[in-house]
């Protein structure tokens, strides 16, 4: 707010503070540049307020005893930004529709994912902590399905891909018994060129299959020798699993932690914003007065720029000079008769004029 008279400073704004999910990215609407990646659970202001304006108590001066100036307050930072949410996941299951990994997720974790015989019962990414021993535990992210076509925008898989963008280790979760009439070496191949598709990076990303629903296959050993001859000649390790009965979820989720513990932590990603400079206008677009020994400059882009410049920092003061000075406005004001020790007032920064 403005500043008032009766020595009253105007009132900084209210913060606003918006809680957001660990990991998620702010980035500029408009070029997508990373600004933060709030993986650290550190607060970041994102756009600063405004500074209340002066009283007119500030501008008291000997000779001018009782001041009739207030100032305006300076406006605050003004930024569209995007929140992207990036799940902060050491491991993520891929796989089918209905392959069952909300319920391998429910089975070995405190989460409780939506679990139904039908396909994108999960719309929303869900988390859970698997807790393996004591002291050994990883999070574990289950995303909606990917289906074929997925990078290319087919289904809701491709939204969900980034949510594993940063996952450590990649569980991929095959359906054996081929319960929906597909073939699994062909399930296992489709899901890696999605993946593929949509980064190659990811694609190469450490991954464990697990053959799931072998309890549909009853005595039948023969699709899973099958798929595990396919997978381990790629180089993958390969697990049996039974999510509905849980028979070989605790031995895939004991393989999963001993390959966490020789990867890498999770990706934290560097800012790659650059603040614009505010643009500069001329000394023709401020207007500039004089009473009493004080200069009083004001114009709509000066405002911007004092509110953007830090003054208790050298270099920023410096910078502002030069601004002021390029712009014209020291000329102007010599032009106008100014004086060595008159006093400069722009905005809520004062300071004497020496040439
Ligand atoms: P998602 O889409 O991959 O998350 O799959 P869901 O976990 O939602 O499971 C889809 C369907 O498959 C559900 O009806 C589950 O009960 C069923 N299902 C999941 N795992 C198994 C399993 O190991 N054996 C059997 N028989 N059914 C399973
Ligand atoms: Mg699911």
């Amino acid at each position: 707010m403005p500043g008032q008279g009766k020595r009253c400073t105007g009132k900084d704004g209210e913060s606003i503070r918006i809680r957001v999910p660990r990991g998620t990215l702010l980035r500029d609407a408009d070029t997508g540049a990373i600004i933060r990646d709030m993986s650290t659970g550190e607060e970041f202001v994102a756009a600063k307020g405004g500074r209340g304006g002066w009283g007119n108590k500030h501008f008291a001066t000997p000779t001018r005893q009782i001041p009739r100036f207030a100032k305006p307050g300076l406006p605050g930072e003004n930024h569209v930004i995007t929140l992207e949410l990036k799940l902060l996941a050491d491991a993520g299951l891929v796989g089918f529709p209905n392959v069952g990994k909300s319920t391998l997720l429910s089975v070995v974790s405190n989460a409780h994912p939506k679990i139904a015989n039908y396909h994108f019962t999960t719309l929303f990414p869900n988390l859970g902590v698997v807790y393996v021993e004591d002291g050994v535990s990883f999070v574990l992210a289950d995303i909606p399905g990917i289906i074929e076509g997925a990078s290319e925008g087919a289904g809701l898989g491709h939204d969900f891909l980034r949510h594993i963008d940063r996952c450590r280790l990649l569980i991929h979760l095959v359906d054996v018994a081929g319960s929906e009439g597909r073939d699994p070496i062909e399930d296992f191949e489709a899901i890696n060129s999605e993946l593929r598709k949509y980064s190659p990076e990811l694609a190469d990303r450490p991954q464990i299959v697990a053959a799931n629903k072998c309890d549909l296959l009853g005595d039948d050993r023969e699709p899973i020798e099958r798929l595990r001859q396919y997978v381990e000649a790629r180089g993958y390790d390969f697990f049996e699993l039974s999510a509905a009965t849980t028979a070989g979820a605790r031995d895939l989720m004991r393989a999963a932690a001993g390959k966490l513990s020789a990867l890498p932590p999770v990706i934290v990603y560097e800012p790659d914003y650059v603040q614009p400079e505010p643009e500069i206008g001329t000394a023709d677009e401020v207007s500039i007065e004089e009473d009493d020994g004080v200069w009083f400059v004001e114009g709509d882009w000066l405002k911007r720029l004092v509110a953007s410049v830090n003054f208790g920092d050298y270099e920023s003061r410096m910078y502002f000079d030069r601004r002021l000075r390029d712009a014209g406005i020291y000329s102007r004001m010599e032009e106008l008769g100014v004086r060595d020790g008159d006093t400069v007032s722009i905005y809520d920064l004062e300071f004497e004029y020496h040439n």
